[in-house]
C-alpha cells in the first residue's frame, strides 16, 4: 500500500514536472515568435524607409539638393489641375548661367560645381518658400512661382540679378569672380490660355534667348496670349 502511494507521489511529480517543463517550453516558443516579429517590423521599417529615401533622392539633383527635372514632370502636371481650378496663374522663370563654360575653363570643373551650388542656395534667398526651384539641367534652372503675377517677375528677377552683383564667387586660389544670368519668363494660366505648361516652358525659353541675343544678363517676360484674342486674331 505504501508502496503503491509512493509510486503515485512519484508519478504525480513526474507529470508536475512535466507539465512545467512544457509551460517552460510554451514560453520560450512565445518569446522566440516575439522577437522574430520584432525582427521582421525593424526589418520592414528600415526597407520602407530605404525605398522613401531612394525615391526622394531620384527627385533631387546630387550636386546642389535642388528638385531635379523627374520631380517637375508630375508637378507641373499636377499644378496645372490646381490652377484650372483656381484661376490663378503660376509664373515660370527659365534660368541660365552666362558663359558658364568660361567659367570652367578659367577656374577649373570643381568651382564651377561650387559655383552651381552657391548660386542653388542663392536662388532659395530669391523667392518663397512655397516656390519651387529645379535644376533643368546643366546650368539652367526652372523656378516655378505658385499663384504669382507679371508684377512678381520683376521682382524675382531683380532679386537675383542683385544678389548675384553683390556675391562674388570664390576660385581655389582665393580670387572671386562674379556669375550673371539670363531669365526668360512667362505667365501660365490654363484658365486664360488653354495650353500645356510645355508650351509655357517653351515660351520662356524664347524669351531667354532672345536676352542671351541682346547681350545677355538681363530678364525677359514672354507676355500671355488670352484664348479670346488668340480667337479674334483668327476672325480677322
Ligand atoms: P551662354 O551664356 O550662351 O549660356 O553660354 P554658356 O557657356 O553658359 O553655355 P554653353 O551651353 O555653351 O555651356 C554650358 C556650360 O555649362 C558647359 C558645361 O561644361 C557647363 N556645365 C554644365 N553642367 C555642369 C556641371 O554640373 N558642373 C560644371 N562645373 N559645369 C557644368
Ligand atoms: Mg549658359
Ligand atoms: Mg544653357
Amino acid at each position: 500500500m505504501r508502496l503503491r502511494l509512493l509510486q503515485e507521489e512519484r508519478d504525480h511529480q513526474f507529470q508536475l514536472e512535466y507539465l512545467s517543463r512544457r509551460s517552460d517550453l510554451a514560453v520560450a516558443f512565445n518569446i522566440l515568435l516575439l522577437i522574430c516579429f520584432l525582427l521582421a517590423v525593424s526589418l520592414a521599417w528600415s526597407l520602407w524607409r530605404i525605398n522613401i529615401a531612394r525615391r526622394q533622392e531620384a527627385l533631387e539633383d546630387p550636386l546642389t539638393g535642388l528638385k531635379n527635372r523627374r520631380f517637375l514632370v508630375p508637378f507641373m502636371d499636377h499644378e496645372t489641375e490646381r490652377l484650372r481650378r483656381s484661376g490663378y496663374a503660376s509664373l515660370i522663370l527659365l534660368v541660365d548661367i552666362d558663359l558658364f563654360k568660361t567659367v570652367n575653363d578659367r577656374f577649373g570643373h570643381e568651382v564651377g560645381d561650387e559655383a552651381l551650388v552657391q548660386l542653388s542656395e542663392g536662388l532659395r534667398h530669391c523667392v518663397r518658400n512655397s516656390d519651387v526651384i529645379t535644376r533643368w539641367g546643366g546650368e539652367e534652372f526652372v523656378i516655378v512661382c505658385t499663384q504669382s503675377s507679371k508684377a512678381q517677375a520683376e521682382v524675382i528677377c531683380n532679386r537675383i540679378r542683385h544678389y548675384l552683383q553683390r556675391t562674388p564667387m570664390r576660385s581655389r586660389d582665393g580670387s572671386t569672380f562674379h556669375l550673371t544670368v539670363s531669365i526668360g519668363a512667362t505667365l501660365f494660366s490654363p484658365v486664360i490660355c488653354d495650353e500645356h505648361w510645355e508650351d509655357a516652358l517653351a515660351r520662356a525659353d524664347r524669351a531667354l534667348y532672345s536676352v542671351k541675343d541682346n547681350g545677355r544678363d538681363n530678364w525677359l517676360l514672354a507676355p500671355i496670349v488670352p484664348d479670346n484674342i488668340k480667337r479674334n486674331l483668327a476672325i480677322r
